[in-house]
């Protein structure tokens, strides 16, 4: 199989929840602490290994991408996932979420490297699904480790506690009737803090809600969801 980042022999399968949040929110998951969660069809699934393949993308990358490359993006959203699941253990809920302080120092470069985290979940997601979005100029982005202009990222949180939470939600798309997309949208979440990626080149996105890495301010609202 071919990487859609780089498009060399790819053999890495890239971790759909990221290890350290599903570690962080579960606890080290074990025949003796399963965790629960549903297939693509619904069923309950009791997942008893951080290595589950359930916890595994299907559509594979290069050890190269998912390693050296993209370790800067995958160090960042653990920084920025961990500051976040630390301040929820402490505040019902938190009005605003402080980037300068979660990301410090080089806060600004750290964001851009989040993005390109969800940048590539939300390709592995759209690769794995066969969605017909044209992921080229994602890939692209990561590959360059340069920011994409059209992914935008909106914080959300929930302040009622169900009980611990860690999903990556299926992939949602919407097109024009004449298949144009409009957008490509996945749904992140640690515990009580979802992270929505929003990939789209039109108008639509309501700017108090998302934003972009080169245009967010030092704290962005956390908005319930
Ligand atoms: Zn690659």
């Amino acid at each position: 199989m071919i990487c859609w980042i780089c498009e060399s022999e790819a053999s890495s399968y890239e971790h759909r929840l990221k290890k350290s949040d599903a570690r962080m929110v579960f606890g080290a998951i074990s025949e003796g602490n399963p965790i629960f969660s549903r297939n693509e069809y619904g069923k309950p699934i009791t997942l008893n290994s951080d290595k589950a393949p359930r916890l595994l993308f299907q559509s594979p990358i290069c050890k190269r991408c998912n390693t050296t490359l993209t370790q800067p993006n995958d160090t960042a959203w653990e920084k920025l996932s961990r500051f976040v699941f630390e301040r929820f253990n402490s505040e019902r809920s938190m009005q605003f979420l402080h980037l300068d302080e979660a990301l410090e120092p080089h806060w600004r470069k750290k964001i851009c490297n989040v993005q390109l985290y969800f940048a590539k979940l939300l390709g592995c997601r759209i690769q794995e699904s066969g969605a017909p979005v044209d992921i080229a100029a994602i890939a692209n982005s990561i590959l360059h480790q340069r920011i994409n202009q059209n992914l935008y990222l909106g914080f959300f949180q929930t302040s009622d506690y169900d009980r611990p939470y860690c999903n990556l939600s299926e992939v949602i798309v919407n097109s024009s009737a004449d298949d144009h997309l409009i957008e490509a949208k996945i749904i992140y979440s640690v515990d009580r803090f979802h992270v929505q990626v929003v990939y789209t080149t039109e108008q639509i996105i309501d700017k108090s809600m998302f934003w972009l890495p080169s245009s967010v301010q030092r704290r962005v609202r956390l908005r319930e969801m």
